[in-house]
């Protein structure tokens, strides 16, 4: 069997400060894989630039220019680490075996990328690392990101626990993802949907090896909220329930208050008149405003926006003319006419 290429897709935003480090690191992992014969010699890294506001994009361009290992995808604007994440999965999979995504930071130890291809000679189709432990982050990261995976399993959505996105996917399991349409991509939820040969690498996650977490806590709640309304419609059944027994319990206020007026005792209080409409008017407004939430993803899905829009692409395009130095442009154009 001949080596199968790999490559490593790394989404980045504003990742200029670790990015060099980053560069060298999985270059110097490919070059080794490369050497065990374990990957083909086409093996590439492809930086996904989400719309940087620094200088990412120029590293990344720079170095694709002076080493052919290294490939970009500049995207037209930020659309998120999703978003971004996807759009490099599905432009490095025509021209690979397997891929291999990993966060621009380092936190996630890169010599396990070598158990993902073992396991994939093993005829895993999706290989997921998952971390031992969380003793590198932050208390109340740590808190938070437990707490949201047993919600979704509670939720009934199938995750892998302490699975961030750094996993390794055949391309039949690439060419499958591209057929879930969703515009709402939570990518985590996604891949177990697709079944196959799986399996789990287990490591040590480290921490950020430069910059700052491009993941504040508001991107962080609206990611969690994101993941359970795309998942699961929990939420609106349990709006339901709360329906229910609001409705139940109204009755029995309502007889208990009746006896009371035909047993002489009309004094029924303006207390409860007041707690209850703000009770019953409360939840009308959470209810509404749930079902609103899965109203606007519907709306959202039906429109079939393009997630992600690509600027330039010079792992499948080449580099575009008009941005070699003209130096460059006139050497080519000479040999061009020598043809
Ligand atoms: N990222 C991205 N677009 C965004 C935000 C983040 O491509 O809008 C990338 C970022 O560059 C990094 C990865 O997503 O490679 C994960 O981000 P980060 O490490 O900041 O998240 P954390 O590990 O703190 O959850
Ligand atoms: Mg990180």
């Amino acid at each position: 069997m001949t080596e199968p290429v790999l490559t490593i897709v790394v989404p980045c935003y504003n990742e200029e400060e670790v990015l060099p480090e980053t560069m060298s690191a999985l270059q110097r992992l490919l070059k080794e894989l490369m050497d065990e014969a374990l990957i083909s010699q086409q093996s590439k890294l492809l930086f996904v630039d989400d719309g940087s506001k620094d200088g990412t994009w120029e590293l990344i361009y720079k170095e694709g220019l002076q080493n052919s290992m290294v490939k970009g995808l500049k995207l037209s604007r930020n659309v998120g680490h999703q978003n971004a994440l996807l759009a490099g999965l599905i432009s490095a999979k025509d021209l690979s075996d397997c891929v291999v995504s990993i966060d621009a930071d380092l936190q996630d130890d890169i010599s396990v990328i070598r158990e993902f291809i073992l396991k994939y000679y093993e005829g895993c189709d999706i290989v997921y690392g998952v971390r031992k432990s969380r003793e590198t982050d932050s208390f109340f990261k740590r808190s938070t990101a437990q707490g949201f995976y047993k919600m979704m399993k509670r939720l009934g959505v199938d995750l892998v626990y302490n699975h961030a996105d750094f996993r390794l996917m055949s391309k039949r399991a690439l060419n499958e993802l591209q057929r879930f349409k969703e515009v709402n991509l939570f990518l985590r939820g996604i891949v177990p949907l697709i079944g196959f040969k799986t399996d789990i690498v287990y490591y040590d996650r480290l921490e950020r090896k430069a910059g700052e977490t491009k993941y504040p806590l508001k991107k962080m709640l609206a990611f969690a909220f994101d993941g359970i309304t795309s998942f699961s419609v929990s939420p609106i059944r349990f709006v339901l329930l709360i329906g229910f027994i609001s409705f139940l319990m109204s009755l029995m206020f309502g007889s208990y208050f009746l006896t009371l007026k035909f047993l002489g005792h009309t004094q029924t209080g303006w207390t409860s008149l007041i707690t209850s409409i703000w009770l019953i008017g409360g939840l009308q407004l959470i209810a509404i405003g749930l079902i609103g939430e899965y109203i606007g993803k519907i709306y959202k899905e039906t429109k079939q926006r393009p997630k992600y829009i690509v600027d330039i692409d010079t792992f499948n395009l080449g580099v575009p003319r008009r941005l070699l130095d003209p130096v460059e442009e006139d050497l080519g154009r000479i040999s061009e006419s020598n043809q």
